[in-house]
């Protein structure tokens, strides 16, 4: 299964495969002959399940394999551990046609992305995403960054991977919290705009036959964000409609701690509580809500919250500090139809449970 990412002279190619990874070596080799060195970026957890057998792959092809491995988590994501990237790389005598492939997670793809995208003013950079939400979503449009202390993914760019490599049977060792986190993503792309992908998540049961239709899965939802991106690279209009369920969400996750609500858990109870206000206005075909919020608890994922409208309007004020005094709320007209609603901050109210 190959999914294309047009971008002029940045396209590149998503390629989903089940076992890939133990010959992907030869496909990197293919895309990159002149790449003599690599450098394999990858978390804690990550690297010591799957790293030696991507070096053993690359080595067969005659690369110089150098792997960087930093403690797996979000509060990796940070200046600290990217400079501890950059002197690895340097260490290793990298040269500007030499490239990195990041092997994990979206932390690990992020923070990976960025260091190849500044480390030399650019090297390659190819991506093997390990997790549902690496998969469907942060490998795929190019957006690279770390964390600051003031706020997540603060300082980051645009820079596209040469290609992405997934092997569907890496997401059997993701811890069930993460595939279900990743899994709220996937029922997203259903709800903004693929009826067809949200009715068939309805018809799956459990974790075995999630992971069993992981290829098929993937493969839409990376398709979803191509195209989109391929319209709006940098962000400023149709690429927008991916944030359906975050306004509320990123309020969720920042109202408890971290490690109370993840993020998929947050964007699930956003997209929940957004649309049943937007049935209640009329915007919405009445039921989507019941029915998004069935899928969400088959998978364990929470479909409402402890939350006042005072604590929404309080977390949501702070994010809005950063983005002026307008926002824009992604509304469901219903499954797999959306559009982007501008909102003044005191017309909030409305669409606050
Ligand atoms: P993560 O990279 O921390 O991975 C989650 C956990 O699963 C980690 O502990 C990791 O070690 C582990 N893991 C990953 N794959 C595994 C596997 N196959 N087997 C066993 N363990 C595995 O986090 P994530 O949820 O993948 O991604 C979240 C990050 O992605 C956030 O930093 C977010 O900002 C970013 N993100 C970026 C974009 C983008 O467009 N660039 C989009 C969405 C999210
Ligand atoms: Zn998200």
């Amino acid at each position: 299964r190959i999914v294309h990412v047009d971008l002029g002279s940045k396209s590149y190619d998503i390629e989903i495969e089940r076992g890939l990874l133990s010959h992907v070596g030869g496909k990197i080799k293919t895309l990159l002959p002149k790449a003599e060195k690599i450098a394999i970026i990858t978390d804690s957890h990550v690297g010591p399940l799957y790293a030696s057998l991507l070096q053993a792959s690359l080595e067969k092809e005659a690369v110089a394999v150098t792997v960087l491995t930093f403690p797996a988590g979000e509060e990796s994501k940070n200046l600290q551990t990217l400079g501890y990237l950059y002197d690895g790389l340097a260490e290793a005598g990298l040269t500007r046609s030499d490239a990195v492939v990041a092997l994990g997670g979206g932390v690990t793809g992020d923070m990976g992305g960025l260091a190849a995208a500044t480390f030399l003013r650019g090297i390659a950079f190819v991506q093997i995403p390990t997790s549902l939400l690496a998969t469907v979503d942060s490998s795929v449009g190019g957006k690279v960054a770390i964390d600051l202390p003031s706020g997540k993914n603060l300082v980051g760019a645009f820079y596209q991977p040469k290609a992405v490599f997934i092997d569907p049977d890496l997401l059997k060792t993701l811890p069930a919290r993460y595939l279900h986190d990743g899994l709220a993503e996937v029922i997203k792309y259903g709800c903004i705009i693929d009826k067809e992908l949200f009715m068939r998540l309805e018809k799956i049961q459990n974790d075995a036959e999630l992971l069993a239709h992981a290829d098929e899965i993937i493969e839409t939802c990376c398709n979803i964000k191509a195209r989109i991106v391929e319209h709006d690279e940098f962000d400023t209009g149709e690429r927008m409609l991916l944030n359906f369920g975050h306004t509320l969400g990123h309020a969720v996750e920042k109202t408890f701690r971290f490690d109370k609500y993840s993020h998929g858990e947050g964007v699930g109870i956003g997209m929940v509580l957004l649309t049943r206000r937007s049935e209640k206005l009329g915007l919405t075909e009445s039921g989507t809500a019941d029915r998004i919020a069935a899928l969400l608890q088959r998978f364990r994922l929470p479909a409402a919250v402890d939350m006042q409208q005072e604590d929404f309007l309080q977390a949501i004020a702070l994010d809005k500090k950063k983005r002026g005094s307008r926002l824009t709320l992604i509304l469901l007209k219903k499954i797999g139809e959306s559009f982007l609603q501008r909102v003044e901050f005191s017309e909030l109210t409305q669409y606050l449970p």
